[in-house]
């Protein structure tokens, strides 16, 4: 027998990139229902619709949940995340090579210790519960053990995760670093073991040019042929000293992309994160070979990296998805991260709308990730990942969301506020992940996942 909920509420989703439409509700690019009906049967969306309409023909066994006004939204994607660096997110100071070097490195290096990756892949995992986040694709560490944590972390929520072991063997602390070799084997059986298991999905992680050598560069090729349905996960073209170092590094090659490219990293399924220091042609090259761009506006501005380039993305046609890139960004939130995305838009004179900015962390991103046939927005078939928003959490919130005209206002001011209070109720596949009731005086006062 199945079992069925509806969930009645305001509905909020994207049904394709609303970027060319003025007014994407007309358009048909966003969908929006007033007061509209979710209906979820054994963790897929069954039907969504204006209420009126749907209730008419819902069984009369069907347990309908008035949420009143709130707001549900599909659950929010993060593109590019370090779940080891949970513990140094705002540490002071630096830029991207320094920064490695004096926070994310000691951070890393804990991970021998199976016990610690545990505590923190628990945590981190409850946190982006919180945060409204069912779904990201994460590194872990060079440890084979930080992988195993995360992915038996987000199991047992039933959360959907992509992750894999950093693979780096020089240009890094001895004491973190692989070979080629064990780099090598070390992936294929946790590819072996985790990939296609529940909503796991395996990533083979090189952490940057600078960090691998050809051969482990080569053998990460391999891995991708042997396996061609796994990710490969990276990052390019972040900070302007990097690009330089790769340019010395592999003096043969016509620019940094072009080291990933050598190697048969390039193709379906690659994410490569933050993409700032490139030209057009390496943005093509990407679009061609259907591989995706993680925009990482909090930690750009926090490491002080540099301004992406949306309009050049997609000018060029390269699929792009949100990512925190915490513990370079300054927090998992996936609407304090779309916030400072549209401060980078400003800063580059570009304009990113409250639809454009939406779809980058739900829609956008599961296309990027390819897994839009799974998750990304709340449409008939899909997996039932959604969030309960309640602007009423935090008093700026709700005065703002009573003042604004329309939805689209309401979206602006809800995502430039950015406060994960708003988040009331996460779902996971139709089930209920957090459960927090207010007092009387409107505080937070119980919070259980
Ligand atoms: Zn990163």
């Amino acid at each position: 027998m199945s079992e069925v909920t509806a969930h009645r509420a305001a509905i909020l989703h994207c049904l394709r990139d609303p970027s060319d439409d003025k007014d994407p509700i007309a358009a048909g690019s966003v969908e929006y229902f007033e007061d509209g009906l979710l209906v979820v049967a054994d963790g897929y969306v069954d039907r969504v619709g204006p209420a009126e309409k749907l209730l008419e023909n819902l069984p009369s066994n069907v347990e309908v949940i008035d949420h009143g006004d709130k707001l549900i939204i599909p659950g929010l994607i993060d593109c590019h995340v370090h779940y080891p660096q949970i513990d140094i997110i705002a540490s002071y100071g630096e830029r991207l090579l320094d920064w490695l070097e004096k926070y994310a490195y000691p951070a890393e290096r804990k991970f021998a210790d199976s016990e610690h990756a545990k505590e923190v892949a628990e945590f981190f995992v409850q946190e982006l519960l919180r945060n409204g986040t069912t779904t990201a694709c994460v590194f872990a560490t060079v440890h084979p053990q930080s992988v195993d944590a995360i992915f038996e972390a987000a199991s047992k929520y039933g959360m959907r995760l992509i992750a894999g072991k950093v693979l780096m063997d020089k240009n890094c602390p001895e004491d973190l670093r692989d070979t080629p070799e064990t780099g090598y084997e070390q992936s294929k059986q946790l590819i072996e073991k985790w990939h296609g298991r529940d909503r796991l999905s395996y990533a083979v992680t090189p952490r940057f040019a600078i960090t691998s050598s050809e051969e482990q560069l080569r053998e990460a090729g391999r891995l991708l042929q042997e396996y061609p349905d796994v990710y490969l996960h990276t990052h390019l073209a972040e900070n302007e000293e990097e690009v330089a170092q790769v340019a010395r590094q592999f003096p043969w090659s016509s620019s940094y992309l072009d080291v990933y490219e050598r190697f048969g990293l390039v193709r379906e399924r690659s994410v490569f994160a933050h993409c700032i220091h490139m030209h057009d042609d390496d943005r093509k090259l990407m679009a061609r070979k259907g591989a995706a761009m993680a925009f990482c506006p909090s930690s750009n501005l926090f490491l002080g990296s540099g301004l992406f380039d949306l309009a050049a993305a997609r000018r060029c046609g390269v699929r792009v998805g949100a990512g925190s890139d915490v513990g370079g960004g300054t927090g998992l939130n996936m609407l304090a991260t779309l916030a400072d995305g549209y401060k980078v838009a400003q800063l580059s004179k570009q304009c990113l709308s409250p639809f454009k900015s939406f779809y980058l962390a739900t829609l956008g991103a599961a296309q990027a990730l390819r897994i839009d046939s799974s998750i990304g927005n709340i449409s008939e078939g899909k997996e039932a990942d959604f969030l309960l928003i309640d602007p009423a959490r935090t008093a700026i919130t709700e005065r703002r969301w009573r003042r604004s005209s329309d939805i689209a206002a309401k979206l602006f001011a809800l995502t430039m506020l950015g406060q994960y209070e708003v988040v009331a109720d996460t779902w996971l596949k139709g089930c209920r992940q957090r459960r927090a009731a207010m007092s009387d005086s409107g505080e937070l006062v119980r919070e259980v996942l």
